[in-house]
């Protein structure tokens, strides 16, 4: 007779699948770019430069955004320069170099924006109390990953200085969001969020509010 064990190796089954949903992931961005003449992280390159604001589309922040080192992306960046995808100019500071698109590389970006269709299709035909649940659940996740050290770039609510925690007794609008001062709908948790400042970021070291 099969035996459920029930909660027993919960946390590893469940890790089993994020990493299942991972291999998926990079197996179909492999696919989808080489569709397109490109590497994995060329093709990450040119969706972040479609996406990004200006301040961080340049070699060092994509290298950061990416895990990667700034030569390796650096290299990525030759590569889509010499495809004619990207352009450099000198940025802000006259130093480091701002990244654009051409209008090639915008045309590129535009074909590559539903590469990960299939997992949206999927997510899109969960409950929206199940796909709230699973938002606020893998922010949490990511938050703890943040703190180890594993996750190196998040600008999300729950890493963000401006969040509070279960301020509220609605349960699909537990937390609140000090910054914007509002209730934040489970729903509604970002998970790139252009406001977000590191808790404990220095007062010195904030950016200015630009909403
Ligand atoms: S500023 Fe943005 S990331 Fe921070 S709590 Fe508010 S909505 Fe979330």
């Amino acid at each position: 007779m099969t035996h459920i064990d029930g909660t027993a190796g919960l946390d590893r089954r469940l890790a089993d699948a994020l990493e299942r949903i991972g291999h998926g992931m990079r197996s179909l961005a492999q696919r989808t770019a080489r569709e397109h003449g490109l590497s994995p992280l060329q093709q990450q390159a040119v969706l972040a430069l479609a996406q990004q604001p200006q301040a961080r589309r340049e070699v060092a922040a994509l290298a950061q955004e990416f895990d990667v080192t700034t030569p390796t992306m650096s290299d990525a960046v030759t590569a889509l320069e010499r495809k004619g995808l990207v352009s450099r100019s000198p940025g802000a500071d006259g130093r480091r170099r701002s990244l654009t698109l051409t209008v090639a590389g915008l045309e590129v970006a535009t074909q590559l924006s539903s590469w990960d269709d299939p997992l949206t299709a999927a997510l899109a035909a969960l409950p929206d109390a199940d796909r709230a649940t699973t938002l606020h659940t893998l922010l949490r996740v990511i938050a703890d990953l943040q703190r180890a050290g594993v996750v190196s770039v998040a600008r999300t609510c729950t890493t963000c200085r401006f969040f509070g925690r279960d301020e509220h007794p609605d349960p699909a609008a537990p937390h609140h969001c000090h910054l914007l001062r509002v209730p934040l709908p489970l729903t509604a948790l970002r998970v790139d969020c252009l406001e977000h400042e590191t808790a404990g970021t220095p007062a010195g070291k904030r950016k200015q509010r630009t909403i």
